[in-house]
Order: C-alpha cells, then sequence, then structure tokens
C-alpha cells in the first residue's frame, strides 16, 4: 500500500503538473465503488464546474481543496494510481475515474485492485481530525513522539501502523524504521528507554525522508503497486534494509533476515540487531548508553556501526 513518501510523490508530481486553479470539465466514474457512498451521478454533479484551489497530503490522504469550499479526499489502498491519457481515448480496463481539466488534459485513476476510494467532504482537517501528527513536520517533537508512545501502549509494530498514534507510516517503513533503530517489532511501547525512543523518532523521520528523496518504493515485478504521475516506479525499493528480505542478510551484521506475523501483519526484522529483551516492563540495558549523542544527525550509517551488545569486561586480560 502507498505510503506517505509514496502519497507525498503523487501530491507533489500533481502540483507540478499544474492541477492547482485547473477547473474540472468533465469527471466520468467507471466503478460506482471508488466514489461510494455517493452514487456517480451525485459525485459528477457535486464536482463539476468547481476548480481544484490547493492539493495537499495529510497522511495517506490526497485532499483536493474545491473552489466551492468543499474538499475532495483521494485515498489510494492496495494499487490506485495516477497517469495522464490522451484525448479521446477510451478510459483503460482498469482506469475507475477520469478527470478532464479546462485544458483539455485527461487525469485517470487507475486501480487494479479496486480498493481505492474518493470521498467529498465538507472539511478535510475536521473529517481527519481523529488521525495522529504528520511525522515529518517540524512540529512532531520529540516531546510530542514520548506523549504517543505514553498514550498507545502496546508492541511497537501495530502502534506504528496505528494512523490515530502516527500518520502516514505503514508497513514498508515501519519495519524500515525499527530496524534502523535496533527495536524488536514486538517490544512494548511502554518499555522504551529514552534513549530508544529518541533513536525510533530519527528513524522514522529518517526512513521516510529517504523514501520521499527517492520518489517512494514501488513493490512488485511485474506492474508495481506504486508509480509516480510519469509513470515511472519509485527507486526507494532498492536500498531497503529489512522490507521483504526474508533470509537475505541484515546490512549491518549479516545474520538472515526474519519475517514474523506481528498484529496479522508480515514483519520483517534482523533478530541479532533487533533482540525482544525479556521482562518487557523492566528498564532494558542500552548499547553504549553512555555514549552521546546516540543518534546525532542523519544516522542510520551511524546507527549501524553501534555495537550490537553492550563491552564485555575483559577476564585476566583476554578478549572473551
Ligand atoms: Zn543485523
Amino acid at each position: 500500500m502507498p505510503e506517505l513518501p509514496e502519497v507525498e510523490t503523487v501530491v507533489r508530481d500533481l502540483r507540478q503538473a499544474g492541477i492547482e486553479g485547473r477547473s474540472l470539465r468533465k469527471i466520468e466514474v467507471f466503478w460506482h465503488r471508488t466514489v461510494a457512498p455517493l452514487a456517480p451521478t451525485r459525485f459528477i454533479a457535486a464536482l463539476q464546474g468547481q476548480s481544484i484551489r490547493a492539493l495537499e497530503r495529510r497522511a495517506k490522504y490526497i485532499i483536493f481543496h474545491l473552489s466551492g469550499g468543499s474538499d475532495l479526499l483521494v485515498h489510494l489502498r492496495m494499487t490506485g494510481q495516477f497517469h495522464w491519457a490522451l484525448p479521446d481515448t477510451p478510459p483503460a480496463t482498469h482506469d475507475r475515474l477520469i478527470l478532464t481539466f479546462d485544458d483539455g488534459r485527461r487525469l485517470c485513476f487507475r486501480d487494479t485492485r479496486k480498493f481505492g476510494r474518493w470521498l467529498i467532504v465538507p472539511n478535510a482537517q475536521t473529517h481527519l481530525a481523529h488521525l495522529g501528527p504528520e511525522p515529518l513536520l517540524h512540529s512532531f517533537s520529540l516531546a510530542v513522539f514520548q506523549d504517543r508512545l505514553a498514550r498507545f501502549k502496546r508492541r511497537l509494530k501495530p502502534l506504528l501502523l496505528d494512523q490515530r498514534c502516527i500518520a502516514g507510516l505503514g508497513n514498508i517503513y515501519v519495519d524500515e524504521a525499527l530496524w534502523t533503530a535496533h527495536l524488536h517489532p514486538e517490544r512494548l511501547s511502554q518499555s522504551l528507554s529514552a534513549p530508544e525512543i529518541q533513536a525510533l523518532h530519527a528513524a522514522i523521520r529518517s526512513v521516510l525522508r529517504q523514501g520521499v528523496r527517492n520518489r517512494g518504493t514501488s513493490l512488485g515485478d511485474g506492474k508495481p503497486n506504486y508509480n509516480g504521475l510519469d509513470g515511472r516506479r519509485g527507486k526507494n525499493q532498492g536500498i531497503l534494509n529489512v522490507f521483504r528480505r526474508t533470509q537475505e542478510p541484515c546490512p549491518t551484521c549479516d545474520t538472515p533476515i526474519q519475517r514474523m506475523l506481528v498484529g496479522q501483519r508480515s514483519t520483517h526484522y534482523c533478530p541479532r540487531c533487533q533482540p525482544l529483551l525479556r521482562n518487557p516492563g523492566k528498564k532494558p540495558v542500552i548499547p553504549n548508553q553512555r555514549s552521546k549523542p546516540l543518534l546525532p544527525k542523519g544516522s542510520r550509517a551511524l546507527i549501524g556501526r553501534l555495537p550490537l551488545t553492550p563491552a564485555l569486561p575483559r577476564a585476566g586480560g583476554r578478549e572473551e
């Protein structure tokens, strides 16, 4: 499923294509459930003649702010993609919706699996008020993150996937962030030490920023689940450390990456770099706890070089 970096890339592409300010000349709906609960006729009538005032991303939603004051929310779900169609061509097999703008361009919504949804709401901000903070905003401080962890006492994997806790993360970037921070996906959020929280906070931002820089992660060998507006795949799949790399060596320690189900979600991790500590209620022993700062700016590479276990005392001058 497209996550924050993929949706952000689509929004940037649409902005760059000059969608903002354009008005809608024609709206065609080819799959009624894409616009449910509205009937296609009512959906079309509600959009007809409106212009796109601005485009924005919130969590995994694309928001079209409309000239009439309402907002159009688009969720790509599993396979939703945008692409341009030539004038006067019939819709392709998996095109569910086409918007024709006043300059004649036709923007298609292709959605193989049909899970994508378009929804008109009076106000996007109100409609999405239940979502957690945006992890790439400056306002997502360490203190805010600490507060979210304290409020949602759960295992890390399901907690980070919960959009009410933090917005925009999905399976790919959660697995990558947990590996980067050396945290087991089943650790309980309330068991994290201050340095571990700091490491996870930095890791989440780092993997998401990297994803955006690489124009997202496209999965699948044939037709990918996600493309940019130009039809090209993202580049982030080439540099993933653990996600869908089961049995391949961990980039840090060469231990084969393991896969397990956590909360019914496929989860990838390194059993050596991300040990599940016993007695999670107790304060865990943190490698290199005294070395400060644990996580200087930007340092996925640096985290990778941190020792995996605290230095053991030497016995009789010999190496353990
Ligand atoms: Zn490892």
